[in-house]
């Protein structure tokens, strides 16, 4: 084992002293025996020799200058020039101020004076060059990441199996610390706000692993490895390390993730053991309460299930495995409620899975990358189906679509929307646009920026899942948008809840006031229904109506609500 790791683990380091006068050794193998294994030598022949056997193992080395055979300085120039010796720090024992000055030129590391200090202080003076020197020699052997100076992956590894056989009775924990979408952060506030929370991580987790007997590495870009004694409190590491780097990444909007697999089983290799930590953490992805997860046998299988869903999202798009399914909108401010539009909500019709709900793989696309595909496909089918209404039964019917967070954040998404809406000849305001409230909150800035330009443009935009979010109702003033979605969560109590009915009258009257229109959505049932249009709600959307239905049922719809409209007109 390199001296590196053996120093890293605590062991004894190894300190040679050379000098020829017999009390002068005593006495440094007295003060220094306590905390090291010393070794003598008498000049500097003999002491070359014993450097030459122990190269890889010896720590330090004290050196008297005036010794007969070979002195101090003919030992520390053969020691700096011997590219094998010069990792092995040497501190000179001296009375003259010169001579220090010399031997610090010539490479010595530090000097301890003569006559000697109080034990303690030569002890601390050896114990700082050692550590000194083990912390360069690993930067300089390549074993640190040079970006946050914790091990780098290959050593982190080689170590950690070390470790394992230095205490073969301990239980071990392997911890994965990820930042959630770190590129984001490097796109909005530059590469240089990036690196500088990658350093500031990785010297509080190097803080923490050297009060807790860890060690750490930065594996890749923005995720870190943890290998230490397993404890039960791992809510305390997360705070210790991860409340620190919430703080950083305040208005960056991005998360820190835990994934632990504790009390390692030391069967698997080290490899494995921070793939099932990885496992843990990944399994908290677009959980967004959530930032500390266990592993456990389950995640094995989902995580298959899940990479194979994200492999296979391009063939499903080519083969037509993805249907868009139309939910209906009614207008319920007149006499009777009158289909007004619909969201698109898709589905995909798996091979094997059957037919899975987006809440199954919207979020894997969207942390792959890939949602921005799966959504232009559904924007330019309803797009297609809207232009076949108005050429088959005369009626535009708009439809909304879902558009995610990352799509917003795609450089040539305008673009891209634009264009869809072109070649079919439809207006903007056709293909209404829901986006989340916390994209809003999120990413704020950029989010309200392409709003504006979006509806500059003619689109009308619709703000999803009201209530979820933490914008204020305060914030809605200066929110560019046309339309409320107020989230299922507030509506689904309002007829057993007096307190969530207040809510909804106060959110209509706010509504009302700033001229936006309001949906409400996942309403179930009569009940439901009538406090809502009481209280001046204009669109429904829910069950009460209508599930989500294939683009053939919804299209019987379509027709008859262009046939009331042509009796109306006669
Ligand atoms: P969302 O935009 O809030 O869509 C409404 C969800 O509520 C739909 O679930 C719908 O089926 C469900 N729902 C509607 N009425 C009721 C009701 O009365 N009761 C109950 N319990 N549920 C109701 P779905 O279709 O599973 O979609 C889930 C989420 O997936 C959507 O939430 C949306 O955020 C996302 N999503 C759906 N399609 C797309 C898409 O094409 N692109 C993107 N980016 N996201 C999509
Ligand atoms: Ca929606
Ligand atoms: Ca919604």
């Amino acid at each position: 084992m390199s001296k590196f790791l053996e120093a890293r683990l605590h062991k004894r380091h190894k300190v040679l002293v050379v000098d020829d006068e017999a009390v002068n050794r005593m006495m440094l193998e007295k003060i220094l025996g306590t905390k090291f294994e010393v070794i003598l030598a008498e000049n500097g022949r003999q002491a070359l020799n014993i450097i030459l056997e122990n190269k890889e193992t010896l720590s330090i080395v004290l050196l008297d200058l005036l010794m007969p055979e070979m002195d101090g300085y003919e030992l520390l120039e053969i020691i700096q020039n011997d590219d094998n010796l010069c990792h092995i720090p040497v501190i000179v024992l001296t009375s003259e101020k010169s001579a220090e000055v010399r031997s610090l030129n010539m490479g010595a590391a530090d000097f301890i004076p003569k006559p000697y200090d109080v034990p303690e202080v030569i002890i601390a003076r050896i114990a700082r060059t050692i550590q000194l020197y083990v912390n360069t020699n690993i930067i300089s052997h390549t074993q640190n990441d040079s970006m946050t100076d914790l091990f780098n992956r290959e050593y982190f590894m080689e170590y950690a199996e070390v470790y394992d056989r230095y205490y073969p009775d301990e239980d071990m924990d392997a911890i994965v610390l990820d930042i959630n979408r770190f590129h984001v952060i490097n796109e909005l506030h530059g590469r240089a706000f990036g690196d500088d929370i990658l350093m500031k991580m990785g010297s509080m987790i190097k803080a923490y692993v050297s009060q807790n007997r860890g060690i750490a590495c930065r594996s890749n870009a923005d995720c870190f490895f943890i290998y230490m004694p397993h404890t039960d409190d791992h809510e305390a590491i997360y705070h210790e390390i991860g409340d620190g780097v919430m703080e950083l990444m305040e208005d960056a909007k991005a998360r820190l993730r835990m994934g632990v697999y504790e009390k390692v089983d030391r069967s698997f290799d080290v490899h494995k053991r921070f793939d099932n930590a990885l496992l843990a953490c990944n399994s908290i992805r677009g959980k967004f309460s959530v930032m500390l997860a266990c592993y456990d046998l389950n995640m094995q299988k989902k995580e298959a299930y899940d990479e194979r869903l994200i492999s296979e999202m391009q063939k499903g798009l080519s083969e037509g495995q993805f249907k868009v399914y139309y939910q209906p909108k009614y207008d319920i401010t007149g006499d009777k409620p009158v289909l007004s539009s619909a969201e698109a909500l898709v589905r995909w019709a798996h091979p094997d899975f059957g037919v899975l709900k987006p809440d199954q793989f919207i979020s894997l696309f969207e942390e792959g990358g890939l949602i921005h595909r799966l959504d232009r496909y559904v924007w330019d089918r309803v797009a297609a189906q809207i232009k076949y209404w108005k050429k088959t039964y005369r009626v535009t019917l708009p439809v909304s679509v879902n558009v995610s967070r990352i799509d917003m954040l795609e450089p040539d998404f305008i673009v891209a929307i634009s264009d869809i809406v072109r070649e079919h000849g439809l207006s903007p305001a056709d293909l209404r646009l829901e986006i989340t409230e916390s994209a809003y909150t999120e990413d704020s800035d950029e989010i309200i920026e392409k709003v504006n330009r979006l509806r500059s443009l003619g689109f009308v935009v619709e703000m999803d899942d009201f209530g979820t979010g933490y914008s204020s109702l305060n914030m809605l003033s200066y929110m560019p948008i046309d339309a409320l979605k107020l989230d299922r969560a507030f509506v689904s109590n309002i007829h057993k809840s007096e307190k969530d009915m207040r809510m909804v009258t106060l959110i209509m009257d706010i509504a009302e006031y700033l001229n936006l229109t309001v949906v409400a959505e996942g309403v179930e049932i009569k009940e439901q229904y009538d406090l809502l249009k009481k209280a001046g709600c204009h669109v429904i959307q829910g069950f009460y109506f209508s599930k989500p239905i294939p683009v053939e049922e919804f299209t019987l719809l379509v027709r008859d609500r262009a046939e009331d409209k042509k009796n109306q007109e006669l």
